[in-house]
């Protein structure tokens, strides 16, 4: 039970916190995912942009100085007059000089020169060699030549210059015929761009790329279009994402979006793209959300630890408070019980608690009470009442004993609403004397196993039992003779006759002769003094067991048990005798003598009231007579005292 509620109690806890977490956790975790995703647009535009204006700032000066190389006039006729300086040291020296000016005023990687009429390449060491088609890495100077544009930008490797990636600027340079005399560029490595790159890269998080109309990639931090990588080969974007790229080609603006990965329904990285017309280039700068993502539930990780270690503090802190609480609550009943107990065995000796729809002992001291009678302690109750009353109590009181707390009996009463039995008995305890004792039972339904119980609650009484029977037998006998009384006379001489129906008794009665008159001359009190000596003249003529009782203001009764009417006979004689004295009180005298009546049982009859109704009739016939003796009824045998 206690358990219970502190399972449930944990439980709710667990479920307030979990729901309360849950709550917190999906809200915050859609305002900073909301928040995250418009800190990328924000971030990834910006850095588009930032590198978009250095980039353009970048091949504004070398496409400018290419373009001024191209219209120089003075480089326009060094060419014009190659045919006719081949082998002139001093031409290449010029050409070498004024190419050496550029690259280090500029701080170029490289300045170079090709004739077109030769395919003579010019730098600063002058010249550096020839030109020709079959040569695949002279491609980039044949397709500008082919091309109808001024100038173009190619990312190579520098043979010049211990083979820099290098990206270069070539502008054609035209005759005032329009004629392709040569091309002059310029070349900057592109670690530079790579490092500018790789420095917002680390900012912001993004990943740059520099790619052409066809998706390869020109520069990243990765990789440079040496290696010719196709960055949508490369990043698995999909046909949509480079469709977008690759056709937008608005100067200065951008075109942004969130691409999803093909397999992933959700967002996967944010895209802004820019074209660069003058290097006919796109930059493309992609946020990923994976680390974003990565980052959140690495928060909701965190958080979900902080939660269960709070649960799991909560819960012990709960736990223990409950326990503590509960472990108060179990002493304090302990107390109580105790006390309780303590209260209840002073005011009885035991108790002890019975299942009564079960017929059985329903507690520990009940079963040890029923061993210590040599009966097993899960004897059906009603066999153990019926053992303690054949080993323990007055035969008397047995069946009144089994009828009260017989369990038929008690369900019976339970029925009628009477939860309270009680029956004093008189018990014996090992062979000792028997004592009055009370039995209170408390019937009573125990919701837990569903059956009704009942506890009793064993008191001895012995002495207030005993002190209330000597006060009713007070009542029962004549204050001034200390002889019982009428009703008593008869009950006890019943008693005796159903005892032994058979046996021979003698029933007297006695009547004082003349009575009134000792009132009259003497005074009541003299009057009284005479019943007394009367009374005790009688009592002297008869045993222990006889029953004497005084039935009217002077008439008594004896009955006592005789061997034969001659023996009745005789007591009568005697008596009449006896009674037929003088008494005196100081000068009072008054001679007293007494009318007797005598029947006999069983012969005249067996019961107080025939044996009454003889022995009257017979004292009656002693009066007629003349008072002072006695007659035996029937008999008609009489004597008369002197
Ligand atoms: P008899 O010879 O016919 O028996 O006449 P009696 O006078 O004895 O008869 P009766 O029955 O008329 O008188 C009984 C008297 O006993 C009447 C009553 O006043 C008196 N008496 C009854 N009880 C007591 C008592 O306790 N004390 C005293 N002193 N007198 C009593
Ligand atoms: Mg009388």
């Amino acid at each position: 039970m206690k358990k219970n509620i502190l399972l449930r109690t944990n439980l709710m806890v667990c479920i307030v916190i979990i729901i309360g977490f849950c709550l917190t956790a999906v809200l915050s975790y859609q305002a900073n995912f909301d928040a995250s995703l418009q800190s990328i647009e924000q971030v990834s535009s910006l850095t588009s942009e930032g590198i978009y204006y250095q980039l353009t700032t970048t091949f504004t000066k070398p496409v400018n100085i290419s373009l001024t190389m191209a219209n120089d006039s003075l480089l326009r006729d060094l060419l014009g007059s190659e045919a006719t300086h081949l082998d002139d040291e001093d031409y290449i020296g010029r050409l070498r000089e004024y190419l050496g000016n550029y690259q280090e005023k500029y701080s170029y990687d490289s300045v170079f020169l090709v004739s077109t009429a030769t395919g003579r390449y010019y730098n600063f060491r002058g010249l550096d060699r020839v030109l020709t088609r079959e040569t695949p890495e002279n491609v980039w100077y044949y397709e500008l030549l082919d091309s109808d544009a001024d100038y173009a930008m190619n990312v190579d490797n520098d043979e010049a210059a211990n083979n820099e990636i290098t990206v270069f600027v070539n502008c054609k340079i035209k005759s005032d015929a329009g004629t392709t005399l040569g091309i002059v560029g310029v070349g900057l490595r592109i670690d530079y761009l790579q490092s500018l790159l790789l420095d917002y890269e680390k900012k912001f998080g993004v990943q740059t790329y520099l790619i052409d109309d066809a998706g390869e990639i020109e520069i990243s931090t990765q990789y440079t279009g040496f290696e010719r990588e196709n960055l949508f080969e490369l990043n698995a974007f999909s046909s949509d994402v480079k469709r977008k790229v690759l056709n937008w080609t608005k100067e200065e603006a951008a075109c942004s979006f969130w691409t999803s990965e093909a397999d992933t329904a959700g967002l996967s990285s944010y895209v802004v793209a820019r074209y660069l017309p003058e290097l006919s280039w796109h930059l493309v700068v992609e946020r990923n959300i994976g680390p974003l993502m990565e980052e959140l539930y690495r928060q909701l990780f965190q958080t979900v630890l902080i939660i269960l270690a709070i649960i799991g503090i909560i819960l012990v802190v709960i736990t223990y408070v409950i326990r503590g609480f509960n472990q108060k609550i179990i002493e304090m009943n302990e107390k109580q019980q105790e006390v309780f107990r303590q209260t209840t065995e002073q005011m009885y000796d035991n108790i002890y608690e019975l299942n009564i729809t079960q017929n059985r002992a329903a507690g520990k001291s009940t079963k040890r009470y029923f061993e210590s009678l040599g009966m097993p302690g899960d004897i059906p109750y009603d066999q153990a009442l019926r053992g303690i009353a054949k080993k323990q109590i007055k035969e008397e009181f047995r069946e009144g004993y089994i009828s009260t707390f017989a369990p038929e009996n008690v369900l019976r009463e339970y029925e009628k609403g009477n939860t309270h039995l009680r029956y004093d008995f008189m018990i014996r305890l090992d062979g000792e004397d028997y004592f009055w004792l009370r039995i209170d039972a408390h019937t009573y339904f125990w919701p837990e196993d569903g059956c009704v119980h009942m506890f009793t609650y064993r008191k001895n009484i012995d002495k207030e039992k005993k002190q209330a029977l000597q006060m009713s037998e007070l009542a029962q006998k004549d204050e001034m003779t200390g002889l019982y009384t009428k009703m008593a006379t008869a009950r006890q001489i019943n008693r005796l006759l159903e005892q032994n129906s058979t046996g021979r008794y003698a029933f007297f009665i006695f009547d004082i002769d003349n009575f009134k008159q000792a009132n009259d001359s003497h005074g009541h009190a003299f009057g009284d003094s005479v019943i007394v000596t009367f009374v005790n003249t009688i009592k002297r003529h008869f045993h222990e067991e006889s029953v004497i009782g005084r039935i009217g203001g002077d008439e008594f009764v004896a009955f006592t048990v005789v061997s034969g009417r001659q023996q009745a006979d005789e007591m009568g004689k005697k008596l009449s005798d006896a009674l037929h004295m003088q008494h005196v009180v100081g000068q009072m005298r008054w001679n007293i003598s007494a009318s007797i009546g005598v029947a006999m049982s069983p012969e005249d009859g067996t019961t107080f009231e025939s044996l009454y109704k003889r022995a009257d009739t017979a004292l009656y016939q002693t009066k007629k007579r003349g008072k002072d003796g006695y007659t035996i009824y029937l008999s008609a045998q009489s004597g008369k005292g002197n």
